[in-house]
């Protein structure tokens, strides 16, 4: 049997949609008999998903999407095939969600400035004891007449520079591939084409995280077309890093990251999974 990956996938432990086993059911009925769940700076997810996992045959790989800032610019580390019991990741966790905690109530405070109300209190009741991210910010807006949609509630309030954004001091990428080395997992640099960087600060960057143990990138992820894909195959070949698939998948109603609809890994590349 052809093993079919998607090593980048969210559940409602953080601002997926679908709890874990529901979320290892579609997967296996799109086909993927080897999945990553890898929620925002938490585990939670990943018992329920194993015990899903191993009634519908699929091998499922331990993950996690890590926050961090590479020069001061937010970007975000998948660990992949971690041990979810390891203090370092544990630990990276904790003080991942006090910042989480501390940037929810600032966004708050700053809609209320522009005169919306309770959005703390409601995007906490909409992530129902997961992971609080922008996202769960952006459902609370859509909910009350704010926002068209998804894009919109960022375009308008939660993106960068917008009256909603909050800058937060995330850790390091030094800090973070420790922390996902130290759990005996795999670093890798999550949807590197979303960024908006500069090829010189990609490559960058692509160069300082392999100097930090840093060990792969996504090559190909839910969004990218055939050019973005051959321009990440040739930084992996150039920097010798391995190449991960990962659909980055939360919800159905995201047309361009859904379930078993990925590209196939160009040839030459090192896949990520022949790391563990
Ligand atoms: P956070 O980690 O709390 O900053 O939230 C980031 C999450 O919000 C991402 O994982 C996406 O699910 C979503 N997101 C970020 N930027 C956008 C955007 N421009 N449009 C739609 N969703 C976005
Ligand atoms: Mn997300
Ligand atoms: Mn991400
Ligand atoms: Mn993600």
């Amino acid at each position: 049997m052809s093993r079919v990956f998607d090593l980048h996938t969210h559940s409602n432990a953080s601002d997926g949609i679908f709890p874990p086993a529901v979320l290892i059911e579609k997967a296996s009925a799109a086909g993927i008999n080897t999945l990553a769940l890898t929620d925002h700076d938490t585990v939670a997810g990943l018992a329920a998903a194993k015990i899903a996992a191993n009634k519908y045959n699929i091998t499922l790989i331990n993950g996690i999407e890590l926050s961090a800032h590479w020069r001061n610019k937010p970007i975000h580390i998948v660990g992949l095939n971690i041990n979810p019991e390891n203090d370092a990741i544990i630990n990276a966790i904790v003080k991942l969600n006090q910042l989480r905690e501390a940037r929810a109530v600032a966004i708050g405070d700053r809609l209320k400035q522009v005169g919306i109300h309770g959005a703390y209190e409601n995007a906490k009741r909409i992530a129902a004891g997961g992971t609080v991210t922008r996202q769960h910010f952006s459902t609370f807006l859509i909910e009350n007449g704010y926002a068209k949609n998804q894009a919109d509630a960022f375009a308008q309030y939660l993106a960068n520079k917008k009256p909603g954004y909050v800058v937060v001091d995330w850790p390091g990428l030094e800090e973070t591939i420790a922390q996902i080395n130290g759990a005996c997992g795999v670093a890798v640099i999550a949807h590197p084409l979303r960024y908006k960087m500069t090829a010189t600060q990609l490559c960058t960057m692509i160069q300082d995280f392999k100097g930090l143990g840093g060990q792969a990138v996504e090559v190909v992820t839910g969004h990218t077309q055939l050019a973005e894909i051959r321009r990440m195959a040739d930084y992996a070949k150039r920097y010798d890093v391995a190449a991960s698939v990962g659909s980055d998948f939360h919800n159905e109603t995201t047309a361009w990251n859904q379930l078993g609809k990925l590209a196939t890994l160009p040839s030459g590349l090192r896949p990520v999974w022949a790391l563990w």
